[in-house]
Order: C-alpha cells, then structure tokens, then sequence
C-alpha cells in the first residue's frame, strides 16, 4: 500500500472522510453536500473535467460548456433539488484561440439560461490543458440521499443507459453515430425532479455506470439488490455490449428505490423503467434471463 492506486478512487475518498466527518450536516458521500439552512437545505456539488480526460481536445466547446454545467445540476437533481448559483476554476492554455474560449462560454452561458442559473464567480489559473471545475448550489425542501433505500423496494432507472458509452467510442474512433449527442452534451433530468421527489426512498445520478451507482446505493444503505439486465432500457447499438452499456457511466440518467405501494403512481411517470428489488441479503446481484451473471468491472474508476 504504497501509492493512491493501491487503494483506489474510493479507498482515497474514504480516507478523507474519515478525516473530515461532519456533525452538521451530509458531507462526504452523497451526490451534493446537505446542509440545513432555516426550514431549506442547501445543495452543494463541485465537479471537474480535464481535456484528454474527460473530454477529447478536438470536442466541440460549445457542447464542453453546455455539459461541464449539466453533470453539475445532475447532482443537485439526484438529491431532490433545483440548482442556483455556479462557480466557474478555469485553467486555460494561454495560447487558446479566442474564438474557442467564446464557443465555450456561449455554451456554458445557454445551459445557465437552461437550467436558470446564475453564474456569481470562479477562479483562473495557467495550465497546457483545459480543465474546467464548476462548483454548483441549490436548494431543497426535501432532501433525497443515497443512504435511505430500505429492503423490499421498487428500484427504478429513467431514460435510456448507454447511450453516452457509444457515443464515446463513436467520437473516440471518428465513426458516425446516433448516440454523440448524449455523451458530447447530455441533459441533466431537472424535468424529473418534481415528479419523483414524492416517491422516492434514495437516489443516485448515473455517472460512473448503472452498476457501481447501484453499488453506491447499497453501500451507503446497507441493502442488497438483484437487478435484472433484460429489463434494464438499453439503447439499441450494437458495438457495445450489455454490460459494457451499464458500467460506462456519463448517462446522467437517474437511479432510485422507491416504496412498492408507489408502483401506480410511478407508472403514470413518462421514461421510467423498473429494473429490480432492493433486499436484506446485504449482497448485489445480476440477472440475465433468470441466470447470475458474474461482475468483473462495476464502472468507471479515475485509478
Ligand atoms: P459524483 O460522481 O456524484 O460526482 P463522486 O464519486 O465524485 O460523486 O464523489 C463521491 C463523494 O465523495 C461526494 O460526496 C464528493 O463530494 C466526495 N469527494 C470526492 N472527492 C473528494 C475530495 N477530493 N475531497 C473531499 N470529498 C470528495
Ligand atoms: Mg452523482
């Protein structure tokens, strides 16, 4: 145990927290710090994308600043509430075109006006890379969390998973494809937010792939839970595999248990799928066809 990749992004999370634990309020481990103001809670996320990391060099950077705002507000939507404020850490080339920091923030600027966000301020500093971090707040009434699923429960995803993955590689090996627009500038579900937020037990913003999200869930709930792959809503492209779909990540899609008796009142919702049960045996299964199917990678890892 030498060095960080010994034990990982998450054994490095970990370490933190167990430094810094709050008495107040939800810090480390969920999608946004929570923190209770008067009868409101805030919501806090900060998320970073580094070119040739996060993003190819070539993308589009009106889409860059158009998603860099977008896995931000996906946060803030997964634990039930609406964004507000943003701040924008540049580190830029200083040799970057002019015209492409404009492309930028005219994406950045039309996703603010999308989601009703302000921009109050940020930070600038020299680098050879792009890497953009926005720091996002919000507020809810209710706060939803990724450690309140009990056993017994509906689990839910919303639209379609894997559509980010292809278009990934499409854009990764200069090949057409439906999907480039889901992974160059996907949508944060804000239009959910309202209607979930009655039923829902816990939830979690797909970002690292369906299974380790699903992972998170039944770690920090401590419940189990069988997922069924055949009814996970797959989109149709056939270069990538079933598996490959749901442990890419970057769907910024939903994932959530909710009670059984929502079952009618879930089912009236528009682009919500049932995919399994959470249950008491503390273990993550998945199902093909009625068969286990062994899991070697959950998701995506920095290291
Ligand atoms: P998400 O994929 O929802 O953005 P992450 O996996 O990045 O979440 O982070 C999980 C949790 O760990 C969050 O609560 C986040 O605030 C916290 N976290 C991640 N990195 C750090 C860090 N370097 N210092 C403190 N907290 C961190
Ligand atoms: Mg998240």
């Amino acid at each position: 145990m030498d060095t960080l990749k010994d034990i990982g992004e998450f054994g490095l999370i970990e370490r933190i927290k167990a430094n810094f634990a709050s008495k107040t309020n939800i810090g480390i481990g969920d999608d946004c710090a929570v923190i209770p103001i008067g009868s409101e809670f805030l919501l806090v996320t900060v998320d970073t994308m580094i070119e040739n990391v996060h993003f190819f060099s070539d993308q589009p950077l009106f889409n860059l600043g158009r998603k860099a705002l977008s896995i931000n507000v996906s946060d803030i939507v997964a634990c039930g509430g609406k964004p507000l404020w943003a701040f924008l850490s540049l580190s830029v080339n200083p040799s970057m075109r002019l015209q492409l920091l404009d492309e930028f923030l005219a994406g950045l600027k039309k996703s603010c006006q999308e989601y009703n966000i302000e921009l109050l301020g940020g930070n600038t500093t020299k680098d050879d890379k792009l890497s953009i971090n926005i720091t996002l707040i919000g507020k809810t009434n209710k706060p939803i969390l990724r450690s309140t699923a009990k056993q017994n429960q509906n689990v839910y995803v919303t639209g379609t998973i894997g559509s980010a993955a292809c278009g990934f590689f499409a854009v990764k090996n200069k090949v057409s494809s439906d999907y480039i627009e889901d992974f160059i500038s996907p949508k944060a579900r804000l239009d959910l937010v309202d209607k979930l937020t009655p039923y829902v037990s816990a939830m979690i913003d797909v970002s690292d792939g369906l299974l380790q999200d699903a992972m998170h869930i039944c770690q920090s709930s401590n419940v189990g839970m069988d997922l069924y792959l055949e009814k996970i809503p797959l989109c149709s492209d056939d270069n990538l595999s079933d598996i490959e779909k749901i442990s890419f990540g970057e769907d910024y899609q939903l994932l959530f248990c909710a009670d059984k008796m929502y079952e009618m009142n879930l089912d009236r919702i528009a682009q919500i799928t049932l995919i399994g049960y959470t249950n008491d045996k503390k273990n993550f299964t998945l199902y093909k066809n009625g068969v286990v199917l062994p899991i070697n990678n959950y998701g995506f890892k920095h290291f």
